[in-house]
């Protein structure tokens, strides 16, 4: 393998050349403690940045076991790495030419810590990491003397000051090796303790702002203190018990004034599915894998599903078993998100009243009355909410401040006052004793149906744009544009960046692949999420996209399957 001299000497050859010269740095350069990889090199100073990997062999990172023993301490590991790599790569940019001349950029996990391709570090202690450079130039042509200044000390300085045991203090590689343990743990834990959500005591839920998912800082934070009736210990590997609140399997409402925390709590479970950085202050604030944030959604388009258990008798007797709209209402919208949620395995269900369809949601004495069941489609979620748990084992978690109708149907009531947390199950039922809604079920008893799995109609699904066969690009972290076609995900709270979007979009190419290509003329939803599934475990992210890149991230089969759903041009049959 050629050397850094080696490297120094093809930039001085190439300098003040046409930018395509730069293709001539494509391949592995040996430095004497990492190997440097120019694996893709763009094509002009304003074109998509030049593709680079380092890998770092473990004598030379010099981490310990500690840091990568097991896969979750690795990833906590790997994340860490990540995060220092991307910062200290934005403190490193100088400008130094046309377009992106200079740049160094890594996808940070942020707060999160989750599996990803910017940084790895396997159980061997060997660690590799994708970012990207933009190569410098003047207008198009090779500005040699930046290019040696990036390539041979911006670059392995970020690489040696961030991706090296010898960076950290080791309590730091600790600290975040244990804390990823520690969440996995607790998750772990959820099942046998029959939970559906786990909030530490000592937890800070509240966030900077709608945009700013760090810790809020600013002003007085109330940490989270369990009721003791609630309060539950889960072990974890390097905490021992760990206490705190525990969100039981059933039922669950969260009650209480505006603006007393209701909303943030339910977020800290919904976001509860991943673990968090040391710090976060959700640390240790852990969810069932399989929750679904459900949520109204005016306007999106829905394919085909049976949302008859919520709607039927629709005006123009329309089909509500196999329910088809390129634009939902509020109501249709979220029975929808239900069903497709169910359908994708989803086993807890998170509604929030901020954010939900009222008439969905709930229907009075006195509407009843005045408008009775033959004149109304929609049989309210309150009617619906119980069998899902009892017949189906759907847990739901519930805020709701203004509809005390929902009383009848929990098995535990949390009330938020001032940022704390109460247990209120006991006020609850001696209300509902003492107060009937008089409310008539307009469910009739009837069970909570589940629908037959949808079946793709192959082709509908087309990832071209253009000349190009394929095409993911991801402008924000709320759009994915998938061939020709721009799928809205800002209602989809659980999906939580852009690296998760891009890995999304992926998957779904190797969906419609695996749709249209296999002989078999169409498959069933659920069997082409297993096929994702399957081929992340066996070959993990990089099976996703063309080439190897650093801009991946782990993600779930039930936001796989919300993205898809939101595809206008989704058909089933
Ligand atoms: P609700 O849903 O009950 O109306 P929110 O959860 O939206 O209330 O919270 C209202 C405001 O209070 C938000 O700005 C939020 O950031 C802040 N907040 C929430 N929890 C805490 C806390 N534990 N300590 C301090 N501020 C908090
Ligand atoms: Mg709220």
């Amino acid at each position: 393998m050629k050397d850094q001299h080696a490297l120094e000497s093809t930039i001085r050859r190439i300098d003040g050349r046409g930018y395509k010269a730069y293709r001539d740095l494509v391949g592995p350069w040996a430095f004497p403690d990492f190997t440097l990889d120019v694996d893709h090199a763009q094509s002009d100073p304003f074109a998509a940045p030049s593709r680079v990997s380092v890998r770092i062999d473990p004598v030379h990172a010099g981490f310990g076991a500690e840091a990568f023993h097991t896969r979750t301490r690795a990833i906590g590991t790997a994340c860490l790495l990540a995060r220092s790599f991307s910062e200290a790569a934005v403190t490193a940019l100088r400008r130094t030419g046309s377009g992106r001349s200079g740049e160094i950029r890594m996808e940070s996990p942020g707060q999160l810590v989750l599996d990803q391709t910017a940084v790895e570090v396997d159980d061997t202690g060997r660690v590799e990491a994708r970012f990207t450079v933009g190569l410098p130039g003047r207008g198009r042509s090779i500005a040699g003397d930046e290019a040696i200044q990036l390539l041979l000390t911006d670059v392995p300085r970020v690489i040696r000051t961030t991706l090296l045991a010898a960076a950290y203090e080791s309590a730091i590689i600790h600290e975040h090796a244990d804390a990823n343990e520690d969440a996995a743990a607790l998750r772990h834990g959820l099942e046998q303790a029959g939970l559906v959500a786990f909030i530490a005591d000592g937890a800070v839920l509240p966030r900077m702002s709608g945009v700013d998912d760090r810790p809020l800082a600013d002003g007085p934070v109330v940490s989270f203190q369990s009721p003791e009736s609630l309060r539950v210990e889960i072990e974890t590997p390097n905490r021992g018990l760990v206490a705190g609140t525990g969100v039981p399997n059933g039922v669950t409402l969260i009650v209480g004034g505006g603006f007393h925390g209701k909303s943030t709590v339910l977020r800290a479970i919904q976001d509860g599915v991943y673990n968090h950085r040391p710090g976060d202050g959700r640390e240790r604030v852990v969810s069932r894998g399989d929750c679904a944030k459900i949520r109204a959604e005016d306007g999106r388009s829905v394919a085909g599903v049976n949302i008859s258990s919520f709607i039927d008798g629709l005006p123009f007797e329309r089909d509500t078993k196999s329910f088809s709209t390129a634009f939902a209402s509020g109501s249709t919208s979220q029975a929808a998100a239900i069903v497709e949620a169910l359908e994708a395995g989803a086993g807890t269900l998170l509604v929030d009243e901020d954010t939900s369809a009222t008439n969905f949601m709930i229907r009075d004495r006195r509407m009843q009355e005045l408008v009775p069941a033959e004149g109304e489609p929609i049989t309210p979620f309150v009617d619906l909410v119980r069998s899902l748990y009892v017949d189906r084992g759907v847990s739901t978690v519930l805020v709701i401040g203004g509809s005390g109708d929902y009383l009848d149907a929990a098995d535990a009531v949390i009330r938020m006052a001032d940022y704390q947390p109460h247990d209120v199950t006991g006020d609850a039922r001696e209300i509902t004793a003492r107060l009937p809604t008089g409310r008539q079920s307009e469910a009739e008893g009837a069970a909570f149906m589940a629908p037959a799995p949808r079946r793709l109609v192959p082709g509908t699904i087309d990832p071209q744009r253009g000349k190009r066969a394929r095409s993911v690009r991801v402008p924000d972290n709320r759009t994915l544009l998938f061939g020709e076609h721009t799928i809205d995900l800002t209602a989809i709270e659980q999906i939580v960046n852009r690296a998760q979007i891009r890995a999304i979009g992926e998957a779904l190419i190797l969906i419609s692949a695996s749709a249209g290509g296999t002989g078999e003329a169409e498959s069933s939803i659920p069997d082409l999420l297993d096929t994702v599934d399957a081929a992340l475990s066996s070959q993990g992210l990089d099976c996703l996209g063309e080439r190897r890149t650093g801009d991946l991230a782990e993600f779930r089969r039930i936001d796989l399957a919300s993205t898809l759903n939101r595809l206008r041009t989704l058909r089933v049959d």
